[in-house]
């Protein structure tokens, strides 16, 4: 592995909803690949928090958004794309390229101009740096759709990362 792979372009260092649209568009990115889970909403919850969907909904006015989770369950994933009105992958095996590669092939989306967002380094990141997209770490959504303070998983990827030369 190389390891600047696991590096994000912005480490934001909020949570989604703390992420401002203008400074996204500010560097030039029109699509925005959006994972789900601890992104959008905790792993364990089921209904996306008005302040994600408030974001989403602006979001929609300025980029071309899309779902993209490791989430095996279609159902759950379908479920919160249709809340949002977004289109979804699931089971995207990141930090596999393949579906993602396959939406952009299909959706004469330009790698151009697109960028991932996600909370895990070893599976959103790498996924989005080995595609040679614009890659945006956020920190874990809570339920209220704020920054979850309890945050092992990102914390120790970031050790992890550190460790090994690959974060900073
Ligand atoms: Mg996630």
């Amino acid at each position: 592995m190389k390891v600047k792979l696991l590096k994000p372009r912005w480490d934001s260092g909020v949570s989604i909803i703390n992420l401002s649209h203008s400074e996204i568009q500010s560097r030039g990115l029109k699509t925005l690949f959006l994972d789900v889970d601890g992104t959008l909403i905790p792993r364990h919850e089921n209904n996306i928090n008005h302040l994600v969907k408030d974001w989403i909904d602006i979001a929609k006015n300025h980029f071309y958004l899309h779902l993209i989770s490791n989430n095996p369950s279609r159902s759950r994933i379908k479920n919160i794309a249709d809340q949002l009105s977004l289109t979804y992958s699931y089971r995207a095996s990141k930090p596999s390229r393949k579906k993602l590669l396959d939406f952009i092939n299909t959706s004469g989306i330009s790698k151009d101009g697109s960028a991932i967002i996600g909370d895990r380094l070893f599976t959103d990141i790498l996924a989005g740096n080995r595609l040679g997209l614009y890659t945006i770490l956020v920190k874990p959504t809570n339920s209220n759709g704020l920054t979850c303070l309890n945050n092992n998983i990102q914390n120790i990827e970031i050790k992890i990362a550190s460790i090994i030369g690959a974060f900073k």
